[in-house]
């Protein structure tokens, strides 16, 4: 219910993971005044561009209001709830009933509430019996999971962004923070201007995140493990090492740097093997060795390839060997895309993991199904989101639920996904907007959800700070929570008993009960102290970082003094495969295509393509080309060019710069068919995925560019 004295409402940003708090006033006409709330820990009052114009995307136009069945002559017709919810239950009956649990599965987004996330993953995984649960979280961070599983025994991030303002050094790997985290990019820049920390930062393309007094790496793409591995052969030769650490808390340290000297033994084998000069090689080596308080932040140019996960050790490895790691501004630290790729971590919103960060081992299974009282627990890892369209591209997956994301855009190969999506025989969409290009893409079923400002709920920021986003907007037409559906096509399934939530409070004291059932204190995702909270207290819910266990204090950081979480309680040394893309350039495709975000736009402009003010910035899709490579393929800074991949092919407006490394291309991913440009970059990306964590590999498609 919103506040009737239009009072401000104290919430949390909807895009990324940084998790900034917000104040929200609204208008009473269907706006809200914005401003950052200098009370959250996340950024004390500061608003990046995208937060600050939240206010400006509060409008219906394009809004879907009511639930839509398509008809027999195809088009779509508004019907009642309670029809639209008796035919998804009645069709998904059908097929697990003819076909088996494995013939279905959700999809699901980083944006949703950890609530929304909880009840979806219960019902597929404990009550269908299928872990066919996957996200668009599976493009943004999964390598860092993977990494984090290996290393740490659990998926644990173990600092928090004090670390920023402390640390001396700060490594940005494959991190463009300055656009894609801008508000955290401020504290960084803080602890530079306030206390003279260095920064040094690692992507192959010079993003304005390199400052003119940093030390920039611009290494050739997917040779971060390189570099990594003669690090920890430098820190080793040199007696940087912190032997005591690496004998008390871990294991596999001599097998790690072994297979280090074997790809990068020494400075001069390092440059060549990343593309740098020696002297770059040796400063960044240097600095590192000698500034104990040292965090490397890592995001999707480290995860998202197809050697991510051992990207993430290569760095993880170099933090345990000098024993930086939970300690006052030392860790490694991985920045989460979206605003709760991290609530759907905890959840188990990935198809390899169960709730409360639990695995599919026999007594995780168990424990879980107990917990839930579930009739039919899935007992082994379902598709990861490149394998589950294939699967429905081969019609072996018949019944998809999409909610909150837009796969026929994010997704690589995403013409392909967009045909595959038209093979199923019941396609669900959850969703907010009346046309993106998954919801033209002609579903059977389309179901209003609630929007950011309407509903209510908790979100995790890439520090495990867990918040509450809170309505401050009635709802408009008949638009309904996520879990509210997904719980009612499970009380008509016959589950009305484990799904009787009648609030976001009642999911979240489930979640956090089952967090630390059984073995309390035993696992890193433990917030057994809020499984009793009541409704108010929920509703009155500061920031509060997890662990949260029962009678315990809420701990920043993890592993100062060991305390993994694998069985010994030590921690994994990885012997990282020598870096090799999964794909090779050739005469036809002699250029790389790199993609990722732009400053002030957010995936595929769902949401802040609603602001005027944000799309001055960029207004555009555009190919940023080096100046040679631009004279070679005879395109012009402003004209027109065709990039084609293997994949598909997009018409893009062409900036030449020199932030562009030659035989690289970038190109942003937001726009698509549906914003009118026909730019769907996502259709160019090869679908080549990560052994370990299933990530796809963005940041490196053959590709090749002709003047329009
Ligand atoms: Fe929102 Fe991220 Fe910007 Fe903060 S930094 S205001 S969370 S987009």
């Amino acid at each position: 219910v919103v506040d009737p004295d239009l009072r401000a409402v104290s919430t949390t940003c909807a895009y990324c993971g940084v998790g900034c708090g917000i104040l929200a006033t609204p208008d009473g006409r269907g706006g809200a005044a914005i401003s950052g709330d200098p009370e959250h820990p996340a950024n004390f009052g500061r608003l990046c561009s995208k937060g600050s114009a939240l206010g400006e995307t509060l409008g219906l136009t394009n809004r879907l209001l009511y639930p839509m069945i398509r008809c027999d002559k195809g088009n779509m017709e508004r019907v009642a709830w309670s029809d639209a919810l008796d035919h998804v239950a009645h069709r998904f009956q059908h097929i697990i009933a003819r076909d088996g649990p494995g013939a279905v599965a959700f999809y699901l987004s980083g944006q949703l509430l950890t609530e929304d996330y909880y009840v979806a993953n219960k019902l597929m995984k404990g009550f269908l019996g299928s872990a066919n649960v996957d996200t668009n979280s599976r493009l943004c961070m999964a390598s860092s999971v993977a990494g984090h599983r290996r290393a740490f025994g659990a998926d644990t991030v173990p600092g928090c962004y004090e670390d920023l303002d402390e640390a001396d050094l700060l490594v940005l790997v494959g991190s463009n923070a300055a656009w894609c985290h801008p508000v955290l990019y401020q504290r960084m820049l803080a602890n530079k201007q306030g206390r003279g920390a260095r920064i040094v930062v690692i992507d192959p393309r010079r993003t304005d995140t390199v400052g003119d007094d940093d030390l920039f790496l611009g290494l050739k793409p997917g040779t971060d493990t390189a570099l990594f591995s003669g690090l920890l052969v430098y820190l080793a030769d040199h007696g940087k090492l912190d032997d005591n650490y690496i004998a008390a808390y871990t294991t596999g340290f001599d097998d790690a740097l072994a297979r280090a000297r074997s790809m990068a033994g020494s400075v001069g084998a390092t440059a060549l093997a990343t593309g740098l000069s020696e002297a770059d090689v040796a400063a960044f080596f240097q600095i590192y060795a000698n500034t104990p308080r040292v965090v490397t932040l890592y995001s999707q140019g480290v995860n998202q390839s197809a050697q991510g996960t051992d990207k993430v050790n290569a760095i993880v490895n170099c933090h345990l060997a000098t024993g930086r790691i939970g300690k006052v501004g030392a860790s490694p630290f991985s920045l989460t895309g979206q605003p709760n790729a991290m609530g759907g971590r905890e959840v188990g919103g990935l198809a390899n993991q169960l709730a409360a960060h639990m695995a599919f081992t026999p007594p995780d299974i168990d424990r879980v199904r107990r917990f839930w009282k579930a009739p039919r627990i899935a007992t082994h890892e379902g598709l990861k989101a490149v394998q589950m369209f294939d699967a429905i591209a081969r019609g072996e997956i018949k019944a998809l639920w999409v909610i909150g994301t837009n796969p026929a855009v994010s997704l690589p190969n995403a013409d392909v996904v967009r045909e595959a999506l038209k093979k199923l025989e019941l396609f669900v969409v959850s969703e907010n907007v009346t046309s993106n290009d998954t919801v033209d893409a002609g579903p059977h079923v389309l179901l209003p959800a609630q929007a950011w400002g309407e509903k209510s709920g908790t979100v995790t920021n890439s520090e495990r700070r867990i918040s509450r986003q809170r309505a401050f907007m009635d709802a408009p037409g008949e638009a309904k929570p996520d879990w509210w559906i997904l719980g009612e096509v499970a009380k008509r399934l016959g589950f009305g008993a484990a799904f009787n939530f009648n609030s976001a409070a009642d999911i979240f004291r489930e979640h956090a009960a089952l967090s630390a059932f059984e073995n309390e204190g035993e696992r890193d995702f433990d917030i057994g102290g809020l499984k009793a909270l009541s409704d108010e207290a929920f509703d009155a819910m500061a920031p509060v970082q997890w662990p949260t266990r029962l009678n315990a204090q809420p701990q920043a950081r993890f592993f100062a003094e060991g305390g993994f979480f694998a069985n010994d309680r030590k921690a994994r040394f990885i012997a990282p495969e020598v870096p090799v893309l999964r794909t090779e350039t050739t005469a036809a495709r002699p250029l790389r295509l790199n993609t990722g975000r732009i400053r002030d736009q957010w995936h595929t402009m769902t949401r802040s393509g609603e602001s005027p003010r944000l799309g001055q910035h960029l207004p555009e899709p555009f190919v940023e080309v080096h100046p040679d490579d631009a004279l070679r393929h005879g395109v012009d800074d402003g004209g027109f060019a065709r990039v084609t991949t293997d994949y598909g092919q997009c018409t893009l407006r062409v900036v030449v710069s020199e932030r562009q490394q030659r035989g690289m291309l970038f190109a942003p991913i937001h726009w698509s068919e549906a914003n009118a440009t026909g730019a769907r970059v996502g259709s160019l990306v090869a679908p080549y995925t990560d052994a370990f964590s299933g990530q796809p590999e963005n940041k490196a498609t053959p590709a090749s560019i002709t003047p329009y």
